[in-house]
């Protein structure tokens, strides 16, 4: 199976791209437009800086090379929702090309190469079946909205893998700030060309574009189906058709649409309105400078770790549970335990609340120091559970929660063989077996223990100390 994949992402500027109407998500219709947008006879476009700068850092995210002057061209075709009859994007000199990105396979890390990064303006939306009746309204308040294409060279191999290389741009994009690629809000969209070979041909098949998939999920069903569905065909000795098909997401199908454009049919020319850009070096560098640490680099740093990939990869897409991680490291606690805790604790509270991790009463200080007081062995695995509750409970440091409520770990040995002891006595039965063999039953008497001591025991030393006791036991019992 061969898989290229073009991401739409729509860039999170203020404004629109040649006009200042303002480029947020929803709105009452077609209250963000104006005669640049609507394309009423004689306005002008102007080009957006800060598309052309979110551009740029979206790009060198993606190791793309930038070019030193590109243009714009209109792409013809006529749409409801594309007012101009026309939409303003890059044909022959994008803003970038040959980038790529990183993802994890089944055989390892491999580079999924992009072709080219361009730039182009949003249509508007159709509204079918709402209002009156049967009619269909349009809401021009997208169009215009700047977008960035990425084009994929066909280097995936499966759904599996298309969906790892969605995830990793999704997040890469996300990372740099120029856009809150939301699937479900229409800023991140993605088409994908399909085709199969037979296993070890390096011809490619025909090609089918798949469209309208608006899920991770979705991406990964559509493709499984439509190499399916190709195979199929292929075998029944069917000739394939090169077509745009869409996914129906409640029917779980890929339908036909309308057949494949010929790049010719949308006639590309030179937008007459707009002079081509020259991209000043020094700005790309100052933008590339200002970049973050990306996705890539902060996986490879918590698999150096010691981390496993899956547990990386959670700590990675989520931003806010790496970022919480990185402020937890600086604040002293090493990197395993500290994740081990956003991965535990921390993500179950979410989960359960629902609600962003800023809002949980729990600083990257606090979790530091949890970790410490487990290290020390001051407090056990157990403990520590409810010293975090009750530090979400009452945003305290853990070392006055501990101090306050005494949940010091008894390490005394004395102490716990007077536990030990009276858990032993009041067992008569458990003990008989573990002397006539049944070693496991050890554990039931352990678990006595730490419950007589709410948790504060060290399970390690309990278990030395009712083993010693039990050999004492056994020692005693007359033979015979
Ligand atoms: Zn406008």
């Amino acid at each position: 199976m061969v898989i290229g994949l073009e991401v739409h992402v729509e860039l999170s500027t203020r404004t629109k791209m040649f006009c200042s109407c303002p480029a947020d998500f929803g709105g009452e219709p077609n209250t963000h437009v104006c005669p640049v947008c609507l394309a009423l006879p004689g306005a002008l476009p102007v080009p957006n800086r800060r598309a052309v700068e979110f551009a740029i850092r979206a790009a060198r995210a993606l190791h793309c090379e930038i070019a030193a002057e590109t243009k714009f061209d209109r792409k013809n075709y006529h749409y409801p929702d594309l007012p101009k009859g026309y939409q303003i994007s890059q044909y022959d000199q994008p803003l970038a090309r040959n980038g790529w990105l990183e993802i994890e396979t089944e055989e390892g890390r491999r580079r999924i190469r992009i072709r080219r990064l361009h730039m182009e303006e949003d249509a508007g939306k159709s509204l079918h079946g709402e209002g009156d009746g049967e009619a269909t309204l349009l809401d021009f308040n997208r169009a215009g909205v700047p977008l960035v294409e990425i084009v994929s060279e066909p280097d995936l191999r499966s759904p599996e893998e298309a969906r790892a290389y969605l995830e990793m741009l999704r997040a890469t994009v996300f990372y740099t700030g120029v856009s809150d690629v939301k699937m479900e809000e229409g800023s991140l969209r993605c088409d994908a060309n399909v085709s199969i070979r037979p296993r070890g041909s390096s011809e490619l098949g025909v090609l089918v574009e798949v469209k309208n998939m608006n899920s991770f999920r979705a991406v990964q069903r559509a493709l499984a189906y439509e190499a399916e569905r190709q195979a199929r065909a292929l075998a029944r000795g069917e000739r394939l058709e090169r077509e745009t098909r869409h996914w129906d997401e409640a029917r779980g199908v890929t339908l036909p649409g309308r057949s494949k454009e010929e790049v010719n049919d949308y006639r590309y020319f030179p937008e007459p309105d707009l002079v081509p850009l020259r991209i000043d070096p020094a700005w790309v560098a100052e933008i590339e400078a200002s970049l973050p640490e990306l996705p890539e680099a902060r996986l490879g740093r918590y698999q150096e770790a010691g981390l496993a990939y899956k547990e990386a990869w959670t700590l990675v897409a989520q931003r806010e549970l790496g970022d919480f991680l990185d402020a937890t490291v600086a604040a002293g606690a090493p990197l395993r335990q500290a994740a081990n805790w956003l991965l535990g604790e921390v993500s179950a509270r979410l989960n359960e609340s629902g609600r962003p991790l800023a809002e949980l009463r729990l600083t990257p200080a606090g979790l530091a120091g949890l970790v410490a007081l487990v290290e020390a062995g001051t407090v056990t695995p157990t403990l520590a559970k409810q010293v975090f509750a009750r530090m979400l409970e009452t945003g305290e440091e853990p070392a006055v929660i501990v101090e306050r409520e005494g949940l010091v770990q008894i390490r005394d040995e004395a102490a716990l063989e007077a536990v030990a002891e009276r858990v032993i006595e009041a067992n008569p039965k458990v003990v008989a077996d573990i002397l006539s063999g049944k070693e496991k039953a050890v554990a039931a008497l352990v678990g006595q223990v730490m419950r007589e001591t709410r948790g504060k025991a060290n399970a390690a030393k309990v278990n030395e100390v009712l083993r010693r006791r039990l050999a004492e036991l056994r020692q005693a019992e007359p033979r015979g």
